[in-house]
């Protein structure tokens, strides 16, 4: 299996085709090896356009998915990015290519050990993985100038808008348990701006400002 075409086949026909033109984007999807981040068994189908299993009842996102987020935060190298929901590590891999910190929240201790792993393989040093929960974000750390939620809320949790430092963009799906609205929002002159960019479905944020522990059967 030829990966790295496979992962140029991904950026050309998944992520550019679809409209994705920050370069920079482009580029972190073509470097981050995503057939590491999957389970054994899928490497060979890990670029294909949908999101796949990942254990604990968990997927890592479809990477058109990750491409789309990750544009949104218009990430140009000097920033300090908050991610909750680690998952795979993979998104987190291609924020670390982008900005200058990286934090990332998961509150599975098993794939945030996981994620560890795979970051030290790949030598990303400016990744940190904290388990907790991330609905209430990472205060050490704050403020971000990006914040990114890859999992479903119900809400946008108070304690993200305000880690978001001044000119700072969050992006979150929120919704139902099952569809929801990604949504931007935007911190300027203190005043707070939503736009809704397009439908998706995530798997539940859980815990104080999400869904409940039990909404489901993760
Ligand atoms: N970004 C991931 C995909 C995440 S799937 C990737 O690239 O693979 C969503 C993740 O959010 C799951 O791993 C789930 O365990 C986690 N999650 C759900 N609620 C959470 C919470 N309150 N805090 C931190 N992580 C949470």
């Amino acid at each position: 299996m030829d990966y790295e075409l496979a992962r140029k086949e991904m950026v050309e026909s998944q992520i550019k085709d679809r409209g994705i033109k920050d370069t920079r984007v482009l580029e972190a999807m073509f470097k981050v090896p995503r057939h590491l981040f999957v389970s054994p068994g899928d490497q060979d189908i890990a670029y294909g356009d949908y999101p796949l299993p990942v254990g604990e009842g968990q997927t890592i996102s479809q990477p058109y998915m990750v491409a789309w987020m990750t544009e949104a935060l218009r990430l140009t190298g000097e920033e300090k990015v908050l991610e909750i929901g680690t998952g795979s590590g993979y998104h987190g891999a291609i924020l670390a290519e982008l900005a200058k910190l990286v934090y990332t929240v998961e509150r599975s201790s098993n794939l945030a050990e996981k994620a560890k792993k795979i970051y030290e393989e790949l030598e990303y040093r400016n990744i940190t993985v904290v388990v907790g929960n991330g609905t209430e974000g990472l205060p050490e750390y704050a403020p971000y100038d990006a914040i990114v939620v890859t999992a479903g809320a119900p809400f946008i949790p108070q304690p993200l808008i305000e880690q978001l430092a001044e000119g700072g963009r969050l992006v979150i799906p929120v919704g139902s348990i099952h569809l929801q609205m990604l949504t931007l929002v935007e911190k300027r002159a203190g005043r707070i701006v939503k736009c809704e960019v397009g439908s998706c479905v995530f798997v539940p944020l859980k815990g104080k400002y999400g869904w409940p522990e039990r909404s489901d059967d993760s």
